[in-house]
């Protein structure tokens, strides 16, 4: 919320009664996605087994994805933070890793062992993607705090990835219906920690501004 104050918007929370969803997005000029300590519920995404670090919150979710649904259909922005990212990736047909470590060989540390308000790791920002037009570089410094990451980002597209092939961002893409400002981010760019990251939450409250006219 203060990342929002700062890029000039005026931020509120919202409830997670899946039912309250269109309603509340009619009072709202963008969506933010926090995620949190939990995960996505694996049945989401098509898969019956869950991981045994898998953490699911089921309220929580049922509420968010009722939220990002009715965003995505009113073409509201949505920008996605870690979970976030995550679960934008799951409403847009996408599928997730239920745990890093055990699928990716020779994954960096996604849990960075240092503080959150450093950098754990650098991106590749792929050029041609809203999130290349945002930060305007091809190389971010992010930290990473997840076990967790998306698989595969069904309508969406992939806009950057960690050295080891994570991917670390997702947007919507050019057949996006409405081709509404979508975007996730693996990292946490309220710390701002890299340049790019002030001008995510700048771009995001500029594209919600504009669309209210
Ligand atoms: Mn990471």
């Amino acid at each position: 919320m203060d990342a929002v104050t700062r890029a000039g918007g005026l931020p509120v929370a919202v409830g997670h009664d899946p039912a309250l969803a269109e309603a509340v997005l009619k009072r709202l000029d963008g969506l933010v996605v926090t995620g949190g300590a939990f995960d996505i519920g694996p049945e989401y995404y098509g898969k019956e087994a869950v991981h045994a670090l898998t953490v699911p919150k089921p309220g929580r979710t049922a509420g968010e994805v009722a939220l990002v649904r009715a965003a995505l259909a009113r073409g509201i922005p949505v920008l996605g933070i870690c979970g976030g990212m995550q679960l934008l990736a799951v409403v847009l047909g996408g599928t997730l890793i239920q745990h890093i470590p055990d699928a990716v060989p020779g994954a960096l540390a996604h849990e960075q062992p240092n503080s959150r308000d450093e950098a754990g790791h650098e991106i590749a920002v792929l050029r041609g993607t809203l999130l290349h037009d945002v930060v305007g570089g091809e190389r971010m410094a992010v930290n990473s705090s997840h076990h967790q990451a998306v698989l595969s980002c069904g309508r969406g597209r992939v806009s950057a990835v960690a050295p080891d092939g994570v991917i670390e961002a997702i947007e919507g893409g050019d057949d996006f219906p409405g081709k509404s400002w979508c975007l996730g981010v693996q990292w946490h760019p309220e710390f701002a920690i890299d340049p790019g990251d002030d001008k995510i939450f700048a771009a995001f409250v500029a594209a919600a501004r504009k669309d209210r006219g």
